[in-house]
């Protein structure tokens, strides 16, 4: 078994937090040990919860959509969440929630050793950059030490606001640029 399928195996059965209480499954990352790119999210919601998956909800068909937008194909990258069980009603992760789980996002980091990460969302800004305000900062390459970020808003914005959905369809496109370009 590889270093991929214990890290899911521990998150399946992990208590570390109050979330594995209410959670029906806990959805461990999902994708190859070698994408280039890792997708970061928020958390797991209703569908993901059920299914033990990430992204396979309303939000998910949408990232799906953009990512064949940009011509990434979705069974080669990497999908995961900064918490690993869905808070409930979809609030928003506590402070002592994603401390909890930032070793599991830790661990996918080591193991894949992505080009890229990309963040989904305010809440995956916020834990991995301490970054804020998605909206005027999406769009943007950063690089902390040896590691590149790109930064785009969740799929989830687009459900509320319909005109996001060719934002993050272009944003996936320089993304998707980024990676064949020579950046290491
Ligand atoms: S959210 Fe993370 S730390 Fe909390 S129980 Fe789930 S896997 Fe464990």
């Amino acid at each position: 078994m590889n270093d991929l399928s214990n890290l899911s195996l521990e998150v399946t059965a992990c208590h570390k937090c109050n979330l594995s209480s209410t959670r029906k499954k806990a959805v461990p990352g999902m994708g190859p040990f070698d994408s280039e790119v890792i997708f970061v999210g928020e958390a797991p919601g209703r569908t993901e919860d059920e299914e033990g998956k990430p992204f396979v909800g309303t939000a998910g068909k949408i990232l799906s959509e953009a990512l064949e937008f940009a011509g990434l194909d979705r069974s080669s990258v990497y999908i995961t969440n900064v918490v690993k069980c869905r808070p409930p009603n979809n609030r928003r992760p506590s402070k002592e929630e994603k401390e909890s789980c930032s070793n599991y996002l830790k661990k996918e980091f080591e193991i894949i050793k992505p080009k890229i990460i990309c963040i989904l969302g305010n809440t995956a800004y916020g834990s991995l950059l301490d970054g804020n305000e998605i909206t005027k900062n999406r769009g943007k390459m950063i690089k902390r030490g040896d590691q590149w970020y790109f930064i785009t808003i969740h799929p989830a914005a687009v459900i509320y606001n319909p005109e996001l959905k060719q934002v993050l369809k272009d944003d996936l496109k320089v993304l998707a640029q980024k990676l064949e370009s020579k950046i290491s």
